[in-house]
C-alpha cells in the first residue's frame, strides 16, 4: 500500500523514524553538505530506490540539494546520468542491488568526510553516544547500545535502536539489511 513506500514528500520524517542510522546519517549528510561522495551516493541512492523512491522523486531529491552548490547544468551532466543508469535507464540495464549490512560493515570504510558505512561499527564510541543522546534515545538503551557495539554486535545495536525508536518493545533479533529495516518500520507504525 501507499504507507508502506517512501514518498519525497515525506522523506524528512521518514529519516527519523524509518531509516536505520546508516541512513540517516547519510541523508543527514546530503541535507547539510548539498553533496554527498561516490560512496555515500551509491549506499543512500540504491536504498531509496529500493524503499520505492521512483525515478523523477531521485532526480528531485538528489537535484534539490546538488544545485545549492552547483548548476542545474553542472548536475545534469555529472550525476543525473548515474542516476538514471541506477534505475535501468541509461547504459547496459544492470541490477543494481541495494547494500546488505554485511556489505556496508565489511567493505569500503569511510574516510574523512564520508557519510557512507555503518555507523555502529564506524563511529568513535563517544561520537555514537553524543549522537544516540541528540537524537533522544534514553540513556539505558544508549549504554546498551554502546555496549553491543564494544563487543561487535553492530547489527543487534541496530535491532536495540530500532526497538526504543519504535517503542515497539518486541525486540528484533538483527537487522540484516537498510531495506528490511525500513520494511519492517512502515509495518510496524502501520499496525
Ligand atoms: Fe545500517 Fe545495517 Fe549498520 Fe543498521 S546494522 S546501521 S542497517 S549497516
Amino acid at each position: 500500500s501507499d504507507g508502506e513506500k517512501l514518498e519525497l514528500a515525506t522523506i524528512d520524517e521518514s529519516s527519523k523514524i524509518s531509516f536505520p542510522l546508516c541512513m540517516r546519517n547519510l541523508h543527514e549528510g546530503l541535507r547539510k553538505e548539498h553533496h554527498l561522495k561516490h560512496n555515500g551516493r551509491l549506499q543512500l541512492g540504491l536504498f531509496v530506490k529500493a524503499a520505492g523512491l521512483t525515478l523523477d522523486e531521485a532526480l528531485q531529491y538528489w537535484r534539490t540539494e546538488f544545485t545549492k552548490n552547483m548548476d542545474v547544468e553542472k548536475f545534469d551532466k555529472q550525476y543525473a546520468y548515474n542516476i538514471r543508469h541506477s534505475y535501468g535507464k541509461e547504459g547496459k540495464r544492470a541490477n543494481y542491488t541495494p547494500y546488505s549490512c554485511l556489505k556496508i560493515i565489511t567493505s569500503n570504510p569511510p574516510g574523512a568526510g564520508d557519510y557512507h558505512g555503518c555507523p555502529f561499527k564506524y563511529s568513535d564510541a563517544d561520537i555514537l553516544q553524543r549522537r544516540l543522546q541528540t537524537y533522544k534515545i534514553p540513556n539505558d538503551a544508549v549504554n546498551e547500545i554502546i555496549d553491543l557495539v564494544k563487543h561487535q554486535h553492530y547489527q543487534i545495536a541496530c535491532a536495540k535502536y530500532f526497538e526504543v525508536t519504535h517503542k515497539s518493545g518486541e525486540g528484533t533479533a538483527t537487522i540484516n539489511h537498510p531495506n528490511q529495516y525500513f520494511v519492517e518500520s512502515k509495518r510496524f507504525l502501520n499496525g
